[in-house]
């Protein structure tokens, strides 16, 4: 069926001849209306579709998917006050500036007290989800985290807890959602063992993330999952797959944001993702799954002062600000140059909300949950 759309075509004597550019933008007019109607798209179709964007595509594919998100979520912005709990990690992830064999990392661990401090500060601004997220450090044990989150859950009655503390068994999750969380975040990081094994040592296995996230799931948690833009390796190909497998996941949450360089890092000089193939994706993904939680990241917004805005536009409606204590919040560097004070920060809610405002959205008092 896309035999007429490839980049180029033989005439009748055999001779290549570049395809008309309108033919291009009609397949990608098709492929967008189909994802529309029907979902998902093949391997084949999602390589299409993202190598042929352009603007006026992006164009078409944002103005779909902000009717879409409106739809389901009206102008609604959900905000997540994020608390870094623990900089310490087990695991040695070549991307990430806390990864175990980072000497120079500066480490930290946020005690119940502090996180409870945290949980008092942010629902004074307005947060009613809290999401705990940290390296896997060993501190957090089960007992720990289920007094912690009966705390906060009692403290603040109605509010949500997200955890993002990596892989761990099946019955910890379980203890865990019994004693109060409602969410799990927990990225695939990508779908391509090939790849998965390019950005890990290999103890780290794709299969064992994916058992987590089946295993959250069937517990009941609203879960998140979702990869970097750009990482070290990735093709066109691994993003198809990535979202074949998001697909499949069916996950109420998805965090995609661009692979940014820490220098103490294996991938020290590797170059950052594309704004603009992030943002592309968000739209793809709202167009994929039309009720999903869509954040515009961190890491959107520290390669782009206006990658949150542009990711809103594009169909996101969620945003994470910082809530961890100002004094570790340097410490927990994931990647350089990563915000967390200025707008990124709990503390300057209102101008995250004017320039929220401004491109017609509502930054709203409220979990948040999945519709
Ligand atoms: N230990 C938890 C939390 C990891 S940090 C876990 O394993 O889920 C949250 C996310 O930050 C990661 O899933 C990863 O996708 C992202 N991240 C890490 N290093 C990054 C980098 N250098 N650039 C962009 N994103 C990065």
């Amino acid at each position: 069926m896309l035999d007429y759309l490839r980049k180029e075509c033989r005439d009748s004597t055999g001779f290549v001849v570049p395809v008309p550019d309108r033919m291009i933008m009609q397949e990608q007019y098709e492929l967008i209306d189909k994802l529309l109607e029907t979902r998902e798209l093949s391997k084949e179709e999602w390589i299409q579709v993202l190598e042929n964007r352009n603007a006026a595509s992006a164009d078409y594919l944002f103005e779909k998917a902000r009717r879409i998100r409106e739809a389901v979520y009206g102008k609604d912005v959900y905000i997540r006050g994020l608390i870094e709990i623990s900089s310490y990690c087990k695991n040695n992830c070549y991307y990430c500036g806390i990864r175990r064999d980072n000497r120079k990392a500066e480490r930290y661990r946020l005690t119940p007290e502090d996180i409870l401090r945290c949980t008092d500060e942010g629902w004074r601004l307005g947060f009613r989800t809290f999401v705990l997220q940290g390296g896997e450090d060993g501190y957090y044990t089960d007992d720990l985290l289920c007094d912690l989150l009966e705390k906060i859950k009692s403290r603040h009655p109605g509010c949500a807890v997200t955890l993002s503390l990596g892989e761990r068994g099946e019955k910890s999750f379980r203890r865990l959602f019994e004693a109060g969380a409602d969410r799990y975040l927990l990225r695939h990081e990508t779908a391509d063992s090939n790849h998965y094994a390019m950005l890990h040592p290999p103890e780290q296995r794709l299969e064992t993330r994916k058992e987590c996230l089946f295993a959250l799931k069937r517990i009941g948690y609203q879960v998140g999952s979702g990869f970097m833009v750009g990482s070290p390796g990735q093709t066109t190909e691994n993003l198809a797959e990535d979202l074949l497998f998001l697909k499949e996941l069916n996950p109420q949450m998805v965090g995609i944001g661009p692979f940014i360089p820490h220098h103490d890092t294996p991938f020290g000089t590797c170059p950052a993702g594309s704004v603009e193939l992030t943002v592309y994706l968000l739209g793809l993904i709202r167009l994929m799954l039309p009720h999903v939680l869509l954040p515009a990241t961190t890491a959107l917004g520290t390669l782009d002062p206006q990658g949150r805005e542009k990711g809103i536009l594009a169909g996101a409606n969620v945003v994470m600000p910082n809530l961890s204590p100002v004094a570790v919040r340097k410490k927990y560097s994931l990647y350089d140059n990563k915000l967390c004070t200025g707008e990124e920060a709990a503390e300057s809610l209102s101008a995250l909300k004017e320039r929220i405002h401004r491109i017609g959205y509502t930054v709203v008092i409220d979990r948040g949950d999945y519709r």
